[in-house]
């Protein structure tokens, strides 16, 4: 991607949902984007749907069907930051900012053709480019694309942060600044686990991970980009000029910590396919078939066989569409005996560029979770992570417990 030529520093800012549900918190937003170009820059503002308003338009949808058709979901769900990016234009332009609007399709974001967890794969940013050299701010609505039949595209849920940094890569912004509810990226998601204190700067690598495991602070897939891009990413208030935190490249990190956070997900849940048999190919096919339902399978776990059987353990998003039907055809394809679901499950996971050089983290998390008496399903590490899967009404304690420990306490 080479990144269009401009005559000032371009930042993008995105405002999530909480901070454009009203008309007055839309006006301070344009308030503080007509600050920022005043200041010097060209500005593009990526917008979400106001408040709950993408809940709302699934809910009308699900009152006329349980199953809308996904291309017809799209379109609905599109609308709710058609509604945002026209409001706050009209707000800019009211405070004197010369502003306009545009949808993912006449911003020029491409994407492939899977309704709801659609992917980009390009942007045109033509327009945009028009606009901004025409000195207007352009408020560019997020979470949408088209596809390459002008079909209109949603990027998942949260998916208005990728809009954000894919933007900013492909003009070669300065920065893309994700401004929401909370002041930064916390060691903890700040509601379940009080103490938790906003971090300064964290690496791509760790907030990739923190964000694909319950941070919902940032959508996954835009740190990848931001990473890919090397977009310098900031994650701050909406309301406050306060400095938030900054993700960035690892050799740009002064700081050095063993853990640097600590991430919850309940919506996931666990399948087990149950009674195997221990032959090559097997976990292939299993997998092959959760592929075809475009399901992004978080933990798998096969442990030692005995008597020539295997259970297989995989956590999967709670979204994840799969029906009891589709789980007897994977079970008959590999000749597994039965299988069953767990809603009631829940991941704890510790992240820190240091997990993997400290010898004693797996013992000290397992010790805090067991003087909580918090059983642990499953434990899964790599590099970055130690993932324990517990019970539901175990996450808070073993959240806050393990922050105290952890982070609190400094292991450093
Ligand atoms: P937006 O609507 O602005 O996109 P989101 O609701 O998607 O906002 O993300 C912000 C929320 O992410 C916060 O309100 C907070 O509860 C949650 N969150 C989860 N984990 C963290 C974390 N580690 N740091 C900060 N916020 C977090
Ligand atoms: N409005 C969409 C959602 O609620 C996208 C976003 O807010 O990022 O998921
Ligand atoms: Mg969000």
């Amino acid at each position: 991607m080479t990144p269009a030529k401009l005559n000032k520093p371009v930042h993008v800012l995105k405002f999530g949902g909480t901070s454009v549900a009203t008309p007055n918190l839309i006006r301070d937003a344009a308030q503080r984007i007509g600050q920022r170009r005043a200041a010097g820059c060209h500005v593009v503002c990526v917008v979400s749907a106001m408040g709950d308003t993408t809940d709302e338009l699934n809910t009308l949808a699900q009152q006329l069907s349980s199953q809308p058709q996904r291309r017809e979901l799209d379109v609905l769900l599109s609308a709710g930051e058609v509604q945002s990016m026209a409001l706050l234009s009209i707000a800019l332009t009211e405070l004197g900012v010369p502003a306009i609007s545009f949808t993912g399709q006449q911003g020029g974001i491409v994407t492939d053709d899977r309704h709801s967890e659609a992917k980009i794969l390009r942007i045109d940013p033509d327009r945009v480019v028009e606009a901004l050299h025409g000195d207007h701010v352009v408020v560019l609505a997020g979470f949408q694309g088209i596809d390459q039949h002008e079909e209109i595209t949603t990027l998942g849920r949260g998916g208005s942060d990728t809009t954000a940094v894919a933007m900013a890569a492909a003009l070669g912004a300065e920065r893309c600044e994700i401004l929401t509810d909370v002041p930064g990226v916390f060691t903890a998601d700040p509601r379940l686990v009080p103490s938790a204190v906003q971090i300064e700067a964290l690496s791509y690598d760790e907030m990739l991970e923190m964000a694909n495991l319950g941070a919902r602070v940032l959508h996954g897939r835009s740190v990848e980009i931001a990473r890919r891009f090397n977009v310098p990413l900031v994650v701050a208030s909406a309301t406050e000029d306060r400095p938030g935190t900054r993700i960035t490249g690892k050799g740009e990190l002064m700081e050095e910590v063993v853990v640097r956070a600590v991430t919850d997900d309940r919506d996931v849940r666990k399948i087990s396919i149950l009674a195997v048999p221990d032959q090559p190919g097997i976990a292939a096919r299993v997998f092959n078939v959760l592929g075809e339902f475009d399901i992004n399978i978080r933990l798998i776990v096969q442990a030692q066989s005995h008597e020539g059987l295997n259970d297989i353990t995989f956590i999967v998003p709670g979204s994840a569409s799969l029906e009891e039907s589709d789980l007897q055809r994977m079970v008959q394809e590999v000749g597994g005996e039965s299988w069953l679901i767990d809603d009631d499950v829940a991941l704890l996971n510790i992240v820190g560029e240091g997990i993997s050089r400290e010898p004693g983290i797996a013992g000290k998390i397992f010790s805090v979770l067991a003087e909580q008496e918090i059983n642990i399903d499953l434990i899964s590490s790599s590099n970055l992570v130690i993932t324990c899967v517990v019970r539901e009404k175990d996450l808070a304690r073993g959240a806050r417990s393990l922050h105290q420990a952890l982070i609190e306490t400094d292991t450093s």
